[in-house]
């Protein structure tokens, strides 16, 4: 028997195989144990031979008849093998044509006469049946009582050098030799079965159904290592000596009274979780997610009216400069008449912008700016960082390690799926605004394929006749903001013509904020009608009287960001139009924009940009670590995620310190550097 951990060079095997492996960093037996099968096939049963094409790949059984190289043009050939049905071995009279291009090396490997199993997707060329680069495998005459025949067969991420069938036998021998004690980890998350059965049942499952058990018991360990650094960084966080705010609530009761409206019942509960937190000793960590329109700002301006009710100033961290400007001005609106001083800090002073904080604010709003600028709080007891995502962890961290830990609120208006909010956002306490205020237009959204300029711009006319106003959106072409912001100017002349009297204006990037906010003014003032602008408006400009949104190119966008941006209308009482507008080519972003056309609830949108795009797309993988992730198809897998919870949360309530933990396990915990946070949490103190 061998160990887990013992070398792959102290295993019997050849040289070539040794360097292959190790090429590919394996090195291990455990390591090598961990190269999961990226699909299986059920080589029990083969799939019938098509007889027209299919969307879905197939897996066949067959006999190369004929195999020959042909040229399709000067220098360009393909390989093409015809193969004549052999399932069951009743050969039936079905035949496919497989073809590689330029792939030489194919010649040498698949000839007439072997017996093979082809898996790809067939297509019509003509009537004849095609699988262009296939996957395939020459089956031999004494599979039959073999790992490569006549069972579920594992299908392997190719790695150089070596075959399948090698792989897979070298992978099954080092299954029947390791010691299976020598497999179980540090924290065995399934102690009912054996973890080298569950080896055994990922590699070479009897039944398909193992093999997706055995997935999830791998992948309730990963989760449970980073649910453990999430519980472990939230506890350490509440260790911190934080103050307790809120004894006294007279701007707080001042501004209740001031509000011309109520606030809506989750604005209520957000509130009295955020007031309460505030007037623990524990330093609040709280993240309050609502979409957009929820009423997020008159929620962080009760937060922030505690801290001030405390003799504290209070700072909101906004992700770009119109934003922050704007915070500023709806601020002052609102709190200066109760006798409240607000200071805006934003750009930085080689640019001139910088504006000079004076008398002794209780309030200072900004951008980034605010973290590395040398601002001098007087005493900073909450910190509102708005638009969590566009932070990061890193910048969060950054401000709180200035000085004594405030109490910090994020406030996020990217709804998050409940699953990522568990893995992402695990160490903070959650509020959620799940309700509108009243009064809002109705908002309707249409997908237009191939619309006619005409039609639109005469939509867009009859609205601004109307006394509305409108948003012109044009996508990012390439990367670059340059040519951004260059087809947003084209478009800008075209709409000036179009347009004719009506004022238009054209905000983008690459404008200096003080032209951008200047944009904005006139817009949010009226004298522009017609916005043409790129993204920057995406989050949080509030112009009530906007009430069309015309998105070009909208399949270029992703379903969270046009879900934000069409959050932009619908601000006032007013019927409100979003038009997406797509050449219609591509049927996945045909779905993807269908879901906005049915759907204007974030959380519904949000899941269904998970299903469609994957869990690193839809939050950046660098920013929420999941690319550390292997088993990420499970994130939607709600009760594996909170098994896991629950595993981490009994390891540290038995030791809280962590002091009895093995090594091993903290250096998987302290793996997860994308989600872990350690400057916040003292971690490595
Ligand atoms: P968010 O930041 O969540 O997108 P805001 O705080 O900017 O939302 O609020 C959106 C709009 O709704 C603002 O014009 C605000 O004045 C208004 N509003 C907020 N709360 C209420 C309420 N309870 N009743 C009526 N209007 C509200
Ligand atoms: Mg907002």
């Amino acid at each position: 028997m061998i160990s887990a951990a013992n070398k792959l060079a102290f295993v019997a095997l050849p040289e070539r195989d040794l360097v292959a492996l190790a090429a590919v960093g394996y090195d291990t037996v455990q390591s090598l144990l961990a190269h999961f099968p990226k699909r299986y096939e059920d080589r029990r049963r083969f799939d019938a031979f098509p007889t027209q094409a299919s969307p879905a790949a197939v897996c066949l059984r067959g006999t190369v008849i004929d195999a020959s190289l042909k040229h399709f043009g000067p220098g360009r050939r393909f390989y093409e093998v015809i193969i004549l049905d052999g399932s069951g071995g009743v050969f039936g009279s079905g035949k496919i044509t497989c073809r590689w291009f330029n792939m030489p090396f194919i010649q040498k490997l698949i000839a007439a006469g072997h017996e093979v199993s082809i898996y790809g997707k067939v297509k019509d060329a003509n009537g004849r049946l095609i699988i262009d680069h296939p996957e395939f495998e020459i089956l031999r005459e004494d599979d039959g009582a073999s790992i490569h025949l006549e069972r579920i067969v594992p299908i392997y991420k190719n790695i150089p050098s070596i075959g399948q069938r090698r792989l897979r036998e070298i992978i099954h021998s080092l299954l029947v030799q390791t010691e299976p004690s020598s497999l179980i980890p540090i924290y065995d998350v399934d102690r009912s079965s054996a973890r080298a059965q569950a080896f055994m049942d990922v590699h070479f499952p009897g039944l398909v159904e193992s093999a997706k058990l055995a997935r999830r018991r791998f992948a309730l360990e990963e989760f449970f290592a980073l649910q453990l650094n999430v519980v472990w960084r939230r506890s350490r966080y509440r260790e911190q000596a934080g103050r307790v705010l809120g004894k006294s609530t007279t701007y707080l009761k001042r501004f209740y009274t001031s509000l011309p409206f109520d606030l809506t019942g989750a604005q209520k509960r957000s509130i009295k979780e955020i007031l309460a937190d505030m007037r623990t000793a524990r330093p609040m960590n709280r993240l309050l997610q609502g979409d957009v329109g929820s009423g997020k700002t008159f929620v962080a301006m009760a937060a922030m009216l505690l801290a001030i009710d405390s003799g504290c100033q209070a700072a909101l961290m906004a992700p770009t400069q119109i934003l922050a400007e704007q915070h500023y001005l709806t601020f002052r609106h609102w709190l200066e008449p109760l006798g409240i001083l607000v200071a805006l800090r934003t750009g930085n002073r080689d640019e001139g912008n910088h504006l000079e904080i004076e008398g002794d604010p209780q309030i200072i709003i900004g951008t980034h700016a605010l973290l590395y600028d040398s601002v001098s709080f007087r005493d900073l007891g909450l910190v509102v960082i708005d638009e969590q995502h566009k932070f990061g962890v890193a910048q969060r961290a950054s401000l709180i390690q200035q000085g004594v830990i405030p109490d910090v609120l994020v406030m996020t208006a990217t709804p998050i799926p409940r699953t990522l909010t568990m893995t992402i956002y695990g160490d903070l306490d959650m509020s959620l605004l799940d309700e509108k205020p009243p009064g809002r237009g109705k908002i309707v959204t249409a997908v237009r394929i191939g619309a006619k300029q005409t039609d639109i711009t005469k939509f867009v006319k009859s609205q601004l006749s109307q006394g509305r106003q409108a948003y012109l959106v044009y996508p990012l072409v390439e990367e670059s903001e340059t040519v951004k912001a260059e087809s947003a100017t084209e478009a800008f002349e075209k709409w000036k013509k179009r347009l004719g009297s009506h004022e238009v204006g054209l905000i983008h990037g690459k404008l200096r904020p003080e032209e951008k906010e200047a944009v904005m003014r006139r817009f949010r003032e009226g004298e522009i009608t017609a916005l043409v602008s790129t993204t920057v408006i995406e989050v949080g400009v509030d112009v009530p009287n906007a009430s069309v949104m015309i998105l070009h190119h909208a399949e270029r966008f992703g379903l969270a960001q046009l879900h934000q941006l069409r959050g932009r209308i619908g601000r006032g009482g007013h019927k409100s139009y979003c038009i997406l507008l797509t050449d219609g080519k591509n049927p996945d972003a045909l779905e993807k924009l269908k879901v906005l056309e049915q759907s204007s609830d974030g959380f519904e949108i949000a899941e269904a940009d998970l299903r469609l795009r994957g869990p690193g797309d839809v939050l950046g993988t660098v920013q929420s670590g999941l690319s550390d992730l292997r088993f990420t198809d499970f994130l939607a897998d709600t009760a594996l995620l909170r098994e896991a919870r629950a595993l981490a949360d009994q390891v540290l309530l038995e030791d809280p310190h962590l002091d009895g933990i093995h090594q091993n396990l903290r250096a998987m915990i302290d793996d997860f550097t994308g989600v872990a946070d350690r400057s916040i949490t003292g971690y490595h103190q």
